[in-house]
């Protein structure tokens, strides 16, 4: 929180009205689902409802302030006590109707303003603790992958191997998975997200698998794809492209390179087979309190990477009416370059 102050005079602002859930959780560890946190240089206080009450005082250090009514009529309320003249708030956090009625709510004296993702750009860099449990989420994952795949048959539904993945990912550690787990068979595997269905599994199919683990708060994220039977040359080559692409990815990672130029290390691979026009989305993603952080490694992102964050690295192809293939490990940036964290194998799965 103090740092996050630190950048109070350059944007104007002599406080900040943080609504995003996680940044909120992030800077207060408060992990209820409704808040607001009103950050001023003097300190902070959390505004949440009665249902909140002990968990609050459980989780914060700051003040905390329980209101029966709208969150927003007490946070106007302390803005107006404060006298406080500049108030920020998250843009892309605050909904237009909550942004109307804190308008309405405030002190003519005070105005609003809309500030960028800056409890966002803190998060990028991870401590030792947030590693440790990225960690513990990876590994939570890797082992509910582990556990179903050896018992995947034919004639099992997508359905059946999503329900049993986020079974097993609770059994080993998580509280939920951090996002809808994405199981396809086939030519579904041409969808990046593919969401699961009744379709039954048959000899010769490809499988795609995208899990990732919640667990006390952070998330995990891996992308592994299987075949049952036999595949073809040209699935094998495929597969062995993606793979060539996902490693050069993972040796362009290093403290002090921009985002894009891992991107653009997995495109280059792809574009030798030919296939760099299926990559239809980002090289990979931040991850933290969130599936999806900053920085995106993507064609445009100019992030500078810096030792601690936490990000994934997935090339894909997607041939419609065929299959796609992708694969997707989560990674520390290191000084030097970078710390694979999932441990699962990528070799192609034949089941
Ligand atoms: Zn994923
Ligand atoms: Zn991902």
């Amino acid at each position: 929180m103090s740092r996050l102050s630190e950048f109070f005079p350059e944007l104007k602002i002599d406080a900040l009205l943080v609504s995003g859930l996680s940044n909120i959780r992030y800077l207060s560890g408060f992990t209820g689902d409704n808040a607001l946190l009103l950050v001023t240089a003097g300190g902070e206080a959390l505004f949440t409802d009665p249902r909140y009450e002990i968990q609050a005082a459980a989780e914060c250090r700051c003040a905390i302030k329980i209101s029966k009514g709208p969150l927003i009529a007490a946070v106007a309320k302390a803005v107006a006590r404060k006298k406080l003249k500049h108030l920020g708030f998250e843009k892309a956090r605050l909904t237009y109707a909550s942004y109307q009625a804190l308008k309405e709510a405030l002190p003519l004296a005070s105005s609003l303003k809309p500030v960028g993702p800056l409890v966002e750009t803190l998060r990028m860099k991870k401590n030792d603790g947030e590693i440790d449990l990225i960690r513990r989420s990876v590994e939570a994952n890797s082992l509910a992958f582990d556990s179903v795949i050896k018992r995947i048959r034919a004639g099992v539904t997508e359905n059946d191997v999503a329900a049993e993945l986020e079974y097993q990912m609770r059994r080993h550690g998580a509280q939920k998975p951090a996002f809808e787990t994405i199981v396809a068979f086939g030519p579904r595997t041409a969808l990046p997200h593919a969401q699961p269905t009744a379709q039954r599994l048959e000899t010769n199919q490809l499988l795609l698998i995208d899990m990732g683990a919640s667990r006390a708060g952070y998330a995990s994220d891996m992308t592994r794809v299987l075949f049952l039977g036999k595949p073809e040359s040209k699935l094998r080559q495929m597969y062995r492209a993606v793979l060539d692409a996902q490693l050069a990815a993972i040796s362009a990672v290093r403290a002090g390179i921009t985002a894009d130029r891992v991107d653009a290390a997995a495109r280059k691979v792809l574009k030798i087979s030919g296939l760099e026009k299926k990559f239809v989305h980002s090289t990979g993603h931040g991850l933290g309190l969130e599936i999806h952080e900053p920085p995106r490694l993507g064609r445009k992102d100019k992030t500078l990477l810096e030792a601690g964050m936490a990000i994934t690295i997935e090339p894909g192809a997607y041939i419609e009416n065929y299959g796609g293939i992708r694969i997707e490990d989560t990674v520390l940036v290191t000084q030097s370059g970078c710390e694979v964290l999932t441990p699962t194998s990528k070799e192609l799965m034949l089941l």
